[in-house]
């Protein structure tokens, strides 16, 4: 079956416009869920790229809203660990106007312990986490995107993307990436 691209993130960042972007469903200022930041459960679509065909999973149900307490439980570990599991390429998707949220650093926290391991292909007796693609949503303007994006940095998985998920601005430089793995 074809490479399947994970989007996660906590909820109202923008990771339904990103999918829908991504998959060609978005049809400029539609609303894309009926409450923003909850989606109920793990929608799947098509998207393409220079030639390459993959999936994508949207992972609505990321409600990291109790984080003095367990922030993963429920259907938040369901949807993550799920969508996860089946995963080729992870995009986490945070929202460059907000800047840096606790909910995204808790996040990437568990991330960094939760990713899978796949056989690398050169070696097949070694394994390396599932390549992931931080995506700082918002970013309409690339200028100032680059300066949005500089903060989450700190999230520890490299060079943060500045996109817009309604624009489209970014989205193929990180989707130039992405088909490298696939
Ligand atoms: P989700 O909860 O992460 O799936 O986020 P949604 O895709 O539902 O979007 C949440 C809110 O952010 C909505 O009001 C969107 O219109 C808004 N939004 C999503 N993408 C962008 C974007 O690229 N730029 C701006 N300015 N707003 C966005
Ligand atoms: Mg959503």
């Amino acid at each position: 079956s074809l490479p399947l691209v994970a989007i996660i993130g906590r909820p109202n960042v923008g990771k339904s416009t990103v999918f829908n972007r991504l998959t060609g469903r978005y049809k400029g200022g539609a609303i894309v869920d009926d409450e923003p930041g909850i989606t109920r459960d793990r929608s799947y679509g098509r998207g393409s790229w220079n030639g390459y065909n993959f999936r994508v999973v949207d992972t609505g149900g990321l409600l990291l809203d109790d984080l003095e307490g367990d922030p993963f439980r429920s259907l938040i570990r369901d949807q993550c660990v799920q969508a996860m599991s089946e995963a080729d390429v992870i995009l986490l998707v945070t929202d460059g106007q907000a800047g840096l949220h606790p909910q995204d650093v808790a996040l990437a926290e568990y991330l960094r312990k939760a990713l899978p391991r796949r056989p690398t292909p050169a070696r097949s007796n070694e394994t390396k986490p599932i390549p992931l693609y931080v995506c700082v949503n918002k970013c309409e303007s690339p200028t100032k995107g680059i300066t949005q994006a500089q903060e989450f940095w700190s999230l520890g998985f490299g060079e943060p993307h500045p996109v817009s998920g309604i624009q489209g601005t970014g989205v193929g430089d990180v989707l130039d990436k992405v088909v490298t793995h696939i």
